[in-house]
C-alpha cells in the first residue's frame, strides 16, 4: 500500500489517498479542503479512485469532499453517527467565519468491522467516537508496519478536542483506553493533523496516553 499525505486548508488537516501498488485503485480519506491538489495527485498518478471514507465530517475534513466525489464519481463513506454533524456544517463554517462547502449525498454509512476494499487491499473500520459521535478508524492490521487511518483521534503528542458540539470527553478516553491502547506497537498511524507516528511512540511519549493502561 502506498500512502500520500497532502495537507490542505487553513487548518492544515491531512488528506490521504492509499493505493494498491498491484492495481492501483485507491481510496481517499478526508478530502478536506484543496480539491485541486487532491484531483492533480490523484491524476499525475494514474489513479483510479474507488471511494472516499471519511474519519469524521468537521468542516476541515468534508471542504472539499463534493466537489472531489463528483470530480471523479465516486461513492462516499461515512459512520450515520456523524450525519448530524454534516447536516449542520452550515453552523460548523460560521463558528470559524467560513462559507459553508458544497454537501453531498452519503452513499454507504458504515460501522465497527466493516471491510472497506480496493484492489488487494482490505481496511477494517473501527468505530472511535469521541472527538465526534461518529468518528471512525481505517486499520490495515495485515500489512508490515501495520497502518491506521485514525481522524482526529489521536495526533503526534496530543489527542483531539472534545470541547465542540457533538464531542464527548468519556468517550474519548473510552476509546483511547479500549481501542488505541490495545493495538499493535509498531502499527503506524496516520492522524487528522501533524505527522505520522507509531502506537508505540504515543504510547510512551504522548501525555493523553502515558497514564491509561494498556
Ligand atoms: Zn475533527
Ligand atoms: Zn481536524
Amino acid at each position: 500500500m502506498q500512502v500520500r499525505m497532502i495537507t490542505v486548508g487553513m487548518f492544515q488537516s491531512n488528506c490521504f489517498i492509499a493505493s494498491c501498488d498491484e492495481t492501483g485503485e485507491a481510496i481517499i480519506i478526508d478530502a478536506g479542503d484543496d480539491g485541486d491538489s487532491i484531483l492533480k495527485f490523484v491524476r499525475d498518478q494514474k489513479l483510479r479512485v474507488t471511494m472516499i471514507v471519511n474519519t469524521h465530517a468537521h468542516i476541515d475534513h468534508v471542504s472539499a469532499l463534493a466537489e472531489v466525489a463528483s470530480a471523479l464519481s465516486v461513492p462516499v463513506v461515512m459512520h450515520k453517527n456523524e450525519m448530524p454533524i454534516y447536516e449542520n456544517l452550515a453552523q460548523h463554517a460560521m463558528m470559524f467565519g467560513l462559507a459553508t462547502p458544497a454537501s453531498v449525498s452519503i452513499d454507504r454509512f458504515v460501522a465497527d468491522g466493516d471491510v472497506i476494499t480496493f484492489g488487494r487491499l482490505s481496511g477494517h473500520v473501527i468505530e472511535t467516537p469521541g472527538h465526534s459521535p461518529g468518528g471512525i478508524s481505517l486499520a490495515f492490521k495485515d500489512l508490515t508496519p501495520p497502518r491506521i487511518f485514525v481522524g482526529d483521534v489521536l495526533f503526534h503528542g496530543s489527542i483531539g478536542r472534545t470541547d465542540l458540539p457533538g464531542a464527548n470527553h468519556q468517550q474519548m478516553v473510552a476509546t483511547l483506553e479500549n481501542v488505541i491502547m490495545k493495538l499493535p506497537e509498531d502499527m503506524v498511524v496516520y492522524a487528522g493533523h501533524g505527522p505520522e507516528t507509531t502506537i508505540g511512540i504515543e504510547k510512551l511519549t504522548n501525555p493523553f496516553l502515558v497514564d491509561l493502561t494498556p
